[in-house]
């Protein structure tokens, strides 16, 4: 490849609106442009990002044995109905209508897809178990979306489905699923933790999220330095025996506010309040309500219906809280339903937290914080730790919490939406049963953010091997104006080639300076300059992204030092 007929577009400019460095250097060096809110082109030098991310996905999910298939982006509202999330899935369901008025939503993910597909094509235990999967844009309508390409609107996902005969069959395609998910991201030379997550609304017996390790990450996980155990945090503090208790008195008194101000429910919640709170969420046993507020005032005229335990009220979807306040969807900050919603606040943290979802109660498990980029260090979350600690005080270690970027998740679903949409197979014996199924999740766009929080530099982007556009950029000083240059320059080019690696030639013939920075800032990891004085000496100058000083090296020892 030359980079003279590639379109590369750098920019020096540092971006106003991107608060985190990936966002920053992405747009800096010409990897992403946006569209619009959450909407992204991927340049040509993205997406060999993007599709090197894909390839190591694709390869470690065929070697677990899924298979690849392509489901539509468009999805009829009747399949959603079926599994009651048209209504459920709240504002993140993007829903749309055609020429004849019906509707369709655009997928934020396939469960109902897969399983429609499975229903129809899975009808005896011997096609069991099977995992499928695919590597597909999807939709979600989020409330902010922020970060670049790490929290967009459309992204890029890889989402994998199995399905078997029983439950100790999905337990092991989890865990076939866990370890190629372990492989991937250690492949990609991200650092990483795998953390029990809340099964949350859906459900289900067990649940992983993968997080890549980096201060800007939104979520808060607990893990210990003795053992392999970590945790969300969320789960922490679900596992106490508190969280599953009935509603208390207060919790109905916060029930039914009437113009209640800030103040009154912080009393009610035994909280102190920051002054950005607007949102207070109380999670009962088998759910939560929404306790809204503007300015000073709780807005009790929110229509929380009924769940299961929480009297007469349930969860308000983000849909019916904007519609209700004619707000701008940025009003409510990052408050989804159910699952979003559970990192558990302690009120210290939720009086130092730039918005506050929720706060323990007597009686009552209670929604959390959206970490705001400046809260203190994790020695200020001291309580959060200890709530881990009662967790897991026995392994001897010492409990860390850190911030993680979530860039997969695996979920044994179980038999809910098998059950829904009435999909049953024949077993042995010919009688018909519900599969047990699993569903598995990678942030194939966010992983490329990610890994570009993990490795950077003042002047850009460090790509862990495996991701970078192309291993090694040729860069050719002074281009067409010596032909022996230019010759020894192509030469190279193809011998780097012919020796495995991905190799991109600069020859746009820009002065030293800015062609380094350039090389620098796109993050490639070798560096080899060819130029009249090196070819006069014999030598060609290396020098590796991640730092070194430059050395001038025989074409010998530098194509040992590549190879
Ligand atoms: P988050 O908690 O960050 O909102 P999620 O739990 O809603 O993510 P899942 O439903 O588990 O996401 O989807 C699987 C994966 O898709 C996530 O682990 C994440 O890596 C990625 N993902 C989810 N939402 C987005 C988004 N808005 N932009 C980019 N990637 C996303
Ligand atoms: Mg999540
Ligand atoms: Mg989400
Ligand atoms: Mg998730």
């Amino acid at each position: 490849m030359r980079l003279s007929q590639f379109h590369l577009h750098t920019s020096k400019e540092t971006p106003a609106d991107a608060e985190i460095a990936s966002h920053r250097l992405m747009l800096r060096a010409g990897l992403i442009r946006k569209l619009a809110a959450g909407l992204y082109t991927w340049s040509p030098l993205g997406l060999r990002v993007l599709r090197r991310v894909e390839a190591v996905v694709r390869e470690e999910m065929e070697r677990a044995g899924a298979v690849e298939l392509l489901m539509p982006s468009v999805q009829p509202r009747e399949l959603w109905e079926e599994t009651g999330r048209w209504e459920k899935f709240g504002g993140q369901l993007l829903k749309i209508q055609d020429r004849k008025e019906s509707w369709y939503c655009y997928g934020p993910t396939h469960e109902e897809v897969i399983t429609d597909f499975a229903r129809a094509e899975l009808a005896s235990y011997r096609q069991l178990p099977v995992t499928f999967f695919q590597i597909q844009t999807k939709f979600r309508d989020e409330i902010r979306p922020r970060f670049g390409v790490m929290r967009a609107r459309e992204f890029l996902m890889k989402d994998a489905y199995s399905f078997d005969i029983d439950d100790a069959g999905m337990a092991a395609q989890y865990q076939r699923m866990y370890d190629a998910y372990v492989r991937i991201f250690t492949r990609l030379q991200l650092e990483f933790r795998a953390v029990e997550a809340d099964t949350g609304a859906i459900g289900g017996s067990a649940s992983h999220e993968f997080h890549v390790l980096a201060d800007s990450g939104e979520d808060a996980i607990a893990f210990s330095t003795a053992t392999d155990y970590a945790a969300n945090v969320e789960l922490a503090q679900a596992a106490e025996p508190a969280a599953r208790a009935a509603p208390s008195e207060d919790m109905r008194r916060v029930e039914t506010p009437t113009q209640k101000t800030c103040d009154d429910v912080a009393a009610l919640l035994g909280i102190p309040l920051a002054r950005t709170v607007r949102t207070v969420a109380v999670m009962g046993a088998e759910g939560f309500t929404v306790v809204l507020m503007r300015g000073d005032h709780a807005l009790n005229e929110i229509k929380l219906a009924k769940l299961p335990g929480l009297g007469d009220y349930r969860m308000a979807t983000e849909a019916e809280i904007a519609d209700h306040l004619g707000s701008e969807p940025g009003f409510l900050g990052p408050v989804a339903p159910a699952r979003a919603i559970r990192v558990v606040a302690d009120r210290e943290v939720a009086a130092m937290a730039d918005f506050v979802v929720g706060a323990n109660v007597p009686g009552f498990h209670l929604a959390g914080v959206n970490w705001g980029r400046d809260l203190p260090e994790p020695d200020s979350v001291a309580d959060l730790r200890n709530v881990a600690e009662g967790d897991r005080a026995t392994d001897g270690g010492e409990i860390r919490i850190a911030r993680g970027i979530e860039v997969g998740h695996v979920f044994q679903l179980g038999r809910r939406y098998a059950e829904a949409m009435g999909f049953t197979v024949l077993d042995e014996q010919g009688k018909a049963v519900v599969p047990a199924m699993g569903c598995y999740g990678i942030g194939v766009s966010r992983i490329v953010a990610a890994a570009i929080e993990q490795n950077h530099d003042e002047a850009g982007i460090i790509w862990p091997e495996p991701m970078a556009p192309w291993q090694v950029a040729v860069c050719v000083i002074n281009p067409k104006q010596n032909p022996d240059v230019d010759e020894a320059a192509e030469a190279l080019h193809r011998e780097l080639r012919s020796a495995g690696l991905d190799v991109v030639l600069d020859d746009r013939g820009l002065r030293p300076g800015p062609m380094f920075a350039d090389i620098e800032l796109i993050g490639i990891p070798h560096r080899v300059v060819v130029s009249e004085r090196g070819l006069a000496a014999g030598t060609f100058e290396y020098r590796a992204r991640r730092g070194g000083d430059s050395e001038n090296l025989d074409r010998g020892t530098l194509m040992t030092r590549l190879g």
